[in-house]
């Protein structure tokens, strides 16, 4: 604007405001400024100009302005404002739009400045107003103020509404901020609490370890996790690592027990562990440390951590084990005491069923002898012979107990071993067959075996016992078989590839059967379904246990099948290793009979009862038969004797002056080897195998128990000789 136009302007404002008449005499510069006036109250925004002095009066409103406040004129204005800057101002306001002014005034080299204040309206409403302001220096009016005003009412309630959308959208945005960071301080603290517990795990299980080390075998480097007073000055501070083989070779020289230093170093290096750790999840190894000249145990314990199934990275522990050895020494101490113990009871025990055995024996074979005896001078008397049977019959029962609990001893003491040879399965099959005979034709029983070709292969088996497992068997096929019944062992034979072959021995019954109930149990000694009382069929209870002890003996096993009332089928599987050559045909020994007969038989024996049934039972078969009460004279009767006068010595092993073995063996000794080669049976009441084997060591061909069996001893004879 103009300078000269704007003094006209205030000249008549101011005129008008105190005169009413203008100052200026000049007619155009009036025109022009009441021109301005006009343009000023037409203009759509508010302008107004008041006076830079203490009151601040207003000397120009311009109609927008009167609008703004919602006065209709001058006069409304004035009363509302007072007419003055400070009045049209909002009081709380004041203060600091006059500080801004004035400070915006002095730093604008153009005396410009802008405030926003609010304004009380005639209506009572407060509006927000946006001020431009101009200073400029008036000579008729002195420092004026030129200011455009505008309604920023609705632009600041804008402004508000988007600011305050603004904060929504930050607080939306901090709820979801901070709802992260607690989600994610909840997670923190979880971890933190996980990796507390896991610490204390550590700490726990690790409470027995006085070093726990951290390798990375790989990088041969360790962390100690923690350490005992004598690693802290090999393995350097916790939480650094060191170099692996150096801290282990410092550790070993220093404290390892000298004569296990070398081993040591082999098991604590990392090759070693690596190799250790490639199959095993964790291993220890015990050693020995010396400490102020005092033996430690120590175990050293490694465990593979590696996360990749590798063996890179593995934990150490060390820990002290001085109680565990002493514990564990005492305990096997104890254990050995209590072995030692156990095995004298089961010595005692053998040796006293032994004993017993053999004194039962003895009357028995006096029972047996006398029996025999009692039938051939009984002159046909059929009453005679049928009790003289019922003797042999329970009798028989009788050895049969003794032998079973004698043979079950021996197989639980342990000292059961057994005696390969080359053997034939179909003879021993045939054997036991012939064996069964006598009782199935007595029960009317059709007894069958059935072997293939390949039975008659040689192998290398426990002959007696194999024969002893497969008489248990087929005894208890015909034993519980009613009248009439079927019976049969038959042999299944099947190449497995080397040098064995699959031996099955199948023993089947149309017998009584087994219940479901009882089939679990007939293993076990002394287990019967039925006793002798109700079965009215005679038995222990120890075949099966005893068959059961041989199957495991040689690495076999049995398989039962069985119903009540339809039979029952016993399957044992051996693996027998094959001998190569076929069986040899029996050597017919048609002339040993006659050679029998015609030489003499020389029983050894100091029991005068036994003697005497021994000659008479041999004698009554047409055999010259000649006696010797002990060993020695049995001796020199040999001795003394021309070649081939005795055929066979019948040999008592328990005699006064010389026992049995010890007689054979000097008989072994003579001088004329075809003396010293006689025959000798040992003929005793002591049945054990192991009395067997010491039999065959002393030189005797071979061992028969007693009560003598007859047809055996007949069958023995034929054999030896
Ligand atoms: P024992 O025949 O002396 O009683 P075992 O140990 O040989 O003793 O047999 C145990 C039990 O198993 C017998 O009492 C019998 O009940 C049952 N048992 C064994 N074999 C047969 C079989 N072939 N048929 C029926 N029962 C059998």
């Amino acid at each position: 604007m103009e300078q000269g136009l704007v003094e006209t302007m205030l000249t008549i404002l101011n005129t008008s405001n105190t005169s009413g008449t203008a100052g200026n005499d000049n007619p155009d510069d009036k025109k022009s400024a009441y021109e301005l006036i006009k343009f000023f109250d037409e203009m759509p925004g508010g302008f107004f100009i008041y006076r830079a002095d203490e009151e601040e009066k207003i000397l120009y409103v311009n109609n927008a302005v009167l609008r703004i406040f919602g006065c209709s004129d001058r006069n409304e204005f004035n009363k509302l404002t007072g007419g003055t800057f400070k009045g049209l101002v909002y009081t709380d306001d004041l203060q600091a739009v006059e500080d801004s002014i004035a400070e915006q005034i002095k730093n604008s080299i153009y005396d410009f400045d802008y405030v926003e204040y609010r304004i009380l309206c005639k209506d009572g409403a407060i509006r927000w107003i946006e001020d431009y302001g101009h200073y400029i220096k008036s000579k008729s009016a002195g420092g004026v103020f030129y200011v455009f005003i505008g309604d920023a009412t609705e632009k600041r309630r804008a402004g508000i509404v988007e600011r305050k959308n603004m904060l929504r959208q930050v607080k939306k945005s901090r709820d979801r901020l901070s709802a992260v960071i607690k989600e994610y301080d909840k997670e923190l603290s979880l971890m933190n609490r996980e990796h507390l517990r896991r610490l204390e795990v550590i700490e726990g299980l690790g409470a027995n370890y006085e070093s726990i080390l951290y390798v990375e075998l790989n990088k041969n480097s360790l962390v100690p996790y923690r350490q005992s007073e004598r690693s802290m000055c090999l393995f350097e501070k916790s939480n650094e690592p060191s170099v692996f083989s150096d801290c282990i070779k410092r550790y070993i020289d220093k404290w390892v027990y000298p004569e296990e230093r070398e081993q040591m170093r082999r098991q604590m290096s990392a090759e070693y562990i690596c190799f250790r750790l490639t199959s095993e999840k964790a291993y220890s190894v015990n050693y020995r440390i010396l400490d102020e000249d005092s033996i430690q145990y120590l175990q050293m314990r490694v465990v593979n951590v590696s996360p990749d199934g590798s063996a890179a990275q593995a934990v150490i522990g060390f820990r002290r084990i001085d109680e565990e050895i002493l514990r564990e020494t005492e305990h096997r101490d104890m254990l050995e005491s209590m072995l030692k113990k156990a095995q004298k009871a089961s010595e005692a025990k053998n040796t006293f069923i032994s004993n017993m055995s053999h004194d039962m024996r003895t009357p028995l074979n006096a029972i047996f002898g006398f029996a025999e005896l009692a039938k051939r001078h009984s002159d046909g008397n059929a009453k005679v012979i049928e009790y003289m049977d019922r003797i042999e019959e329970s009798g028989r029962e009788l050895l049969d107990l003794i032998d079973k609990v004698l043979e079950l001893s021996w197989a639980e003491s342990a000292q059961m071993g057994l005696n390969e040879s080359r053997c034939v399965v179909s003879d021993i099959v045939a054997e036991v067959y012939k064996t069964m005979l006598p009782y199935s034709s007595k029960n009317n029983i059709l007894w069958t075996v059935n072997c293939p070709p390949q039975a008659d292969r040689c192998v290398y088996a426990d002959r007696e016992k194999l024969k002893h497992l497969l008489t248990h068997l087929a005894d208890n096929a015909v034993k519980y078989t009613l009248n009439g019944g079927k019976a049969e062992l038959s042999v299944e034979v099947s190449e497995i590839g080397g040098s064995f072959a699959e031996y099955k021995f199948i023993v089947k019954d149309n017998g009584i059967g087994i219940s479901k109930e009882s089939i679990g149990h007939i293993f076990e000694p002394f287990e019967r379904e039925r006793n002798t009382t109700s079965s009215g069929i005679s038995g222990a209870g120890l075949g099966l246990t005893i068959a059961a002890a041989i199957v495991d003996l040689m690495g076999g096993t049995i398989a039962t099948e069985s119903e009540l009332g339809k039979g029952s089928t016993f399957t044992v599987t051996l693996k027998l290793k094959k001998a190569d050559e076929i069986r040899a045909e029996k050597a017919e020994s048609e002339n040993s009979m006659a050679k029998l007969l015609e030489s003499r038989i020389l029983i050894v024996e100091d029991n005068e009862v036994n003697l005497e049934i021994e000659s008479e039972i041999l004698s009554g078969l047409g055999f010259d038969v000649d006696t010797a009460e002990n060993g020695a004279e049995a001796v020199e009767k040999i001795r003394n004797s021309d070649h081939g006068e005795y055929a066979v010595i019948l040999m008592d092993i328990q005699m006064p002056v010389m026992d049995g073995r010890q007689a054979a063996r000097q008989i072994r000794q003579l001088a004329d080897p075809q003396l010293a080669q006689i025959p000798i049976i040992a003929l005793s009441a002591n049945a054990l195998e192991h009395d067997r084997q010491l039999s065959a060591e002393s030189g005797m061909n071979a061992h028969l128990g007693k009560p003598i069996d007859v047809p055996l001893l007949l069958e023995t004879m034929e054999k030896v000789i």
